[in-house]
């Protein structure tokens, strides 16, 4: 019935989350309140590691982009179901780090790590660093060498091959920040680069061609695409990679008509494609990881807030106001995002009314939806946005000096605050 199987109807017509009535969470927490469910997430995660496990004989792991939401509970939940985790940051290796997450697990990204960062990186111990540029790769030879370490890093390539939601390209010239061009022969020059310096040591090859992806294609024709250029490293200049890391970016459904794949689904079509180009080279399989960040949290998340005024402008539109808006979901405002939105406390009622759902902030645009169909609004109702697990949390601000609501986790149909909401006190805390 809803965009996420977490979610239901009871008896009473109120919205729920894992067994969880979303109208006496919102009336104990108060609003705007994230709600996540950990049985939902950690439900996920199994099926990812089910499927390398399948597909690929274990020889691999699932990687949590953290950057999806980032915070300590959810990197102690995705790792003790035997997911790695990735970090773009300073401050999610420190919340990875902090949250008990054993270094080695923890992959470091990003398009421009400051030397802190690298410093910081390579003291932790991280599994590996993701190299994303050749003066990168000169500073981090240069940090490991003076710390007389060897760094394990991966490089970040461009594979050609650019997905965006329900399309995508196949050109030489990505226009993207992050990583190595393949075609204009900068990979290969980075890889020999990289082969050559004393103190990394390349242990693989990483791509992320997009994000919130439904087509199965660009995943194979990446995973071609690169073990290829894996081969291509082994016959020309001898060496020998362990490790390909295959990117994240599954779809989820934001609203019912999104067609989700399942995740065995793309397994299984990349696994083929990967086997067979392994064969054809006559390469031993490396360890496959694959890195998804939305599809992990995303659908396990929704967002309650409180109706506040009803602004009907006759032959326009009606705005209804909610007390969260684009500080707590940023994403309608960056990139007209698509959302299910529901008055929980009606969510057996047919949506019949068409509504403009509008933040507090001061600026036109802070809205969540546009004119989308959701129950009969009141004032005081609660209404419901589905599927915010990913990219919401992480992406909020304080804008106009809002505090970040509290996120609660629902586990067995309990809930708990897994974050707390902040106070005006924490709006000051750096404030001289
Ligand atoms: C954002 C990102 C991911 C996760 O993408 P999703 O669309 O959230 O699955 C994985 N890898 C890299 C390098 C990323 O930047």
């Amino acid at each position: 019935m809803f965009v996420s199987d977490c979610l239901s109807v009871n008896e009473k017509g109120h919205l729920t989350i894992s067994g969880c009535d979303t109208v006496a969470l919102a009336e104990q927490y108060g609003t705007p309140l994230y709600v996540m469910s950990e049985d939902k997430i950690r439900d996920t995660c199994r099926r990812y590691k089910a499927s390398i496990d399948r597909y690929y004989g274990g020889n691999g792991a699932p990687i949590y982009a953290s950057k999806a939401f980032s915070c300590k509970e959810i990197c102690r939940i995705v790792t003790s179901e035997g997911l790695d985790l990735e970090v773009v940051s300073g401050g999610e290796l420190f919340t990875a780090l902090s949250a008990g997450v054993d270094a080695k697990h923890i992959h470091f990204q990003g398009n421009n790590k400051s030397l802190r960062e690298i410093e910081y990186a390579i003291e932790s111990g991280v599994g590996d660093i993701v190299v994303d540029n050749l003066s990168e790769l000169c500073r981090i030879e240069k940090i490991s060498a003076e710390k007389g370490v060897v760094t394990s890093i991966s490089m970040r390539i461009k594979p050609g091959i650019d997905a965006h939601t329900h399309e995508f390209i196949r050109t030489g010239q990505i226009d993207s920040k992050f990583g190595f061009a393949l075609e204009t022969g900068e990979a290969f020059e980075a890889v020999r680069e990289a082969v050559r310096a004393e103190h990394v040591e390349l242990i693989g090859l990483h791509c992320h061609i997009g994000s919130q992806i439904f087509d199965k294609s660009p995943f194979v024709l990446a995973a071609e695409v690169m073990l290829a250029f894996y081969n291509k490293i082994y016959a020309e200049l001898g060496k020998k990679l362990t490790h390909l890391n295959l990117g994240g970016g599954f779809g989820i459904k934001y609203k019912d008509a999104d067609a989700a794949v399942a995740y065995e689904d793309y397994m299984n079509d990349v696994s083929a494609a990967v086997h067979a180009s392994c064969e054809k080279y006559g390469l031993t399989i490396p360890k496959i990881y694959i890195e998804p960040g939305r599809s992990i949290v995303g659908e396990a998340g929704i967002t309650l807030y409180t109706v506040g005024d009803i602004k009907t402008i006759p032959q326009v539109r009606t705005y209804v106001a909610i007390d969260g808006g684009m500080y707590d979901n940023p994403r309608y405002a960056l990139y007209q995002s698509d959302y299910t939105c529901l008055i929980a406390n009606r969510a057996d009622q047919p949506a019949n009314f068409k509504a403009t759902i509008a933040g507090k902030c001061c600026e036109s645009g802070d809205l969540i939806q546009e004119n989308t169909m959701i129950q009969k609004p009141e004032i005081g109702d609660i209404l419901a946005v589905l599927s915010t697990g990913a990219y919401n949390y992480s992406m909020a601000s304080n804008y106009n000096r809002n505090v970040k609501p509290a996120c609660v986790m629902i586990c067995d149909g309990q809930s708990r605050v897994i974050i707390k909401g902040e106070t005006y006190e924490d709006l000051i805390r750096n404030d001289l």
